[in-house]
C-alpha cells in the first residue's frame, strides 16, 4: 500500500494537475471499496482545495463477479435509468471526476466472454451521451491507479510482497519519487508538448508502422487532425490531464484510410479477461480479418461491439525509453501498458483530435475521417524494433522512430 505521505502527494497531484479541481466545483471519485482509505485521502485533499461536494462511487469486482455468475444476461443488459442519469448529471452539474482503476486483470476469466461482451455493449450504448461528453472534454476527468493485492499478484507473481512492489512501480511511473512531483509533471508536460508541436507542423497524411513481428500498417490521419499530448483544454477553457501517468502523443486516424496488418506487442486486458498474441488486418480502414492465440472470443466481442469498433479511433506514439517502458514491467493494465508502447485504439475517436472538433457534430466529424462508436479500446503495437515513418501529401517521408525510439 502507498504510504500515507505519498498518498497525500498523489491526491494533490491528481486534483491539481489531473482534473485541475476549481473552487466550489463538485468531484466524483470512483474507487475500489477495499481501498476506501484512499478515497478518504482524496476526498480530504479535494475539500481542502475548495471542492463544493465530493461524491464517491464504490466498486467491487467480487460482487460484480457474483452478479455475472448468477444474474441472467437479459437482466444485466437492462441498464437502469438512474445509473444513466447519475453519470449525465456530472456533466450537467459541472463536476469533474477521478476514476481509480485497480482491476484484477483476470477477475472474470471464468465468465462467458459472450455474456461480458453483451453487457459491456448494452452499458456503452446506454451511456453513449455521457461518453460522448467525456471524449469531447465537456467534463474534466482523470484516470489513475492504486495497487490492489489481486492486481499486484498478476504483475509480480513470485514476489514476497507483490503489493509493495506494485506500489513502488506506480510511485515511479507517477513521478512521486521525485523531490517535487508537481514540478516534475510541469517539465514532463512541456517536453511532450514540444514533440506534439513538431508533428502538428509536419502535417503528415499517413503514418507507416513496420517491425520484424509482422506489423506492416499504413494509418491515414484524419483531415485537420491535431496531435495532443498530456495536457488538454476542457470546454470550460480549463486545462486537465486525462490519464496519469501519460507519455503519449496521439491523434485521430482516418476511418477509411488504414491498410495492412498489425501484430499485438503486449497482452490486452478488457472486461477482466486477457487477450494476447493477436493480429488485425485492415482494408480501407475496416478490420477484415483477426486472430488471437489467447482470448479470441473476448477480442471478437470488442471488435463486434458495433460498426465503429471495426475501425480505428486513435493512434499514439511512445518511445521505448519512456520511464514505464524502461521499467520492463508488464502491468496488465492499459493505463500503464499503453504508455510503454506505441498504440492504437479501435472505436470512437476523440473529437478534440481534429481542429475545432468539440464544436462539430457527428456528421461533420465523419467528413474529416473521425470514427464514431459506442466504445474505445486501446492496444499496444510498439516493439523495440518498431520503425515509424510519417508520409506527407507530396510523398516526402520523415523517419519518426528507429528501433522503437523517437529520432526527431
Ligand atoms: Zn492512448
Ligand atoms: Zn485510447
Amino acid at each position: 500500500m502507498l504510504k500515507n505521505e505519498i498518498l497525500v502527494n498523489y491526491a494533490k497531484l491528481v486534483l491539481k494537475i489531473g482534473v485541475n479541481l476549481q473552487t466550489g466545483q463538485g468531484l466524483e471519485i470512483a474507487c475500489p471499496v477495499e481501498k476506501s482509505q484512499v478515497a478518504e485521502v482524496f476526498a480530504k485533499q479535494a475539500y481542502e482545495l475548495g471542492a463544493g461536494l465530493v461524491r464517491i462511487r464504490w466498486e467491487n469486482q467480487n460482487i460484480d463477479k457474483l452478479t455475472y455468475q448468477y444474474a441472467d444476461q437479459k437482466t444485466l443488459c437492462d441498464i437502469p435509468k438512474w445509473l444513466v442519469d447519475c453519470r449525465n448529471s456530472l456533466i450537467e452539474k459541472g463536476f469533474c471526476y477521478v476514476a481509480i482503476s485497480a482491476d484484477d486483470p483476470s477477475a472474470f476469466k471464468d465468465i462467458s466472454a459472450q455474456k461480458l461482451g453483451a453487457v459491456a455493449k448494452a452499458r456503452a450504448k446506454a451511456l453513449k451521451k455521457f461518453s460522448d461528453g467525456v471524449m469531447a472534454n465537456a467534463i474534466r476527468w482523470c484516470v489513475v491507479s492504486i495497487p490492489t493485492l489481486a492486481w499486484a499478484k498478476q504483475v509480480f507473481p513470485t514476489a514476497k510482497d507483490p503489493e509493495a512492489e506494485l506500489s513502488l512501480a506506480i510511485e515511479k511511473a507517477m513521478r512521486l519519487d521525485t523531490p517535487n512531483p508537481l514540478e516534475a509533471w510541469q517539465t514532463h508536460i512541456a517536453t511532450l508538448e514540444k514533440r506534439a508541436e513538431f508533428l502538428n507542423y509536419s502535417r503528415f497524411e499517413y503514418v507507416h508502422f513496420k517491425n520484424a513481428k509482422g506489423t506492416d500498417l499504413k494509418v491515414g490521419l484524419a483531415d485537420e487532425h491535431v496531435w495532443i499530448s498530456a495536457r488538454e483544454k476542457a470546454q470550460d477553457g480549463v486545462h486537465f490531464v486525462a490519464n496519469m501517468p501519460t507519455e503519449e502523443i496521439f491523434t485521430a486516424p482516418h476511418k477509411f484510410k488504414v491498410d495492412g496488418v498489425l501484430k499485438s506487442a503486449m497482452p490486452l486486458c478488457e472486461n477482466g479477461q486477457i487477450i494476447d498474441d493477436f493480429s488485425l488486418t485492415f482494408k480501407n480502414g475496416e478490420i477484415v480479418d483477426y486472430s488471437a492465440k489467447v482470448g479470441y472470443e473476448t477480442l471478437k466481442q470488442l471488435i463486434e461491439t458495433d460498426e465503429g469498433t471495426k475501425r480505428l479511433g486513435e493512434i499514439a506514439l511512445i518511445g521505448k525509453n519512456s520511464p514505464i517502458a524502461k521499467s520492463g514491467i508488464l502491468f496488465y493494465n492499459t493505463l500503464f501498458d499503453e504508455n510503454a508502447s506505441c498504440h492504437l485504439a479501435i472505436g470512437k475517436g476523440y473529437p478534440t483530435t481534429v481542429k475545432n472538433g468539440d464544436k462539430l457534430d457527428l456528421s461533420e466529424l465523419e467528413k474529416l475521417g473521425l470514427n464514431d462508436a459506442t466504445d474505445h479500446f486501446d492496444f499496444m503495437i510498439g516493439t523495440p524494433d518498431l520503425y515509424v515513418v510519417g508520409i506527407k501529401k507530396d510523398g516526402t517521408k520523415v523517419t519518426l522512430f528507429e528501433d522503437g525510439e523517437w529520432v526527431i
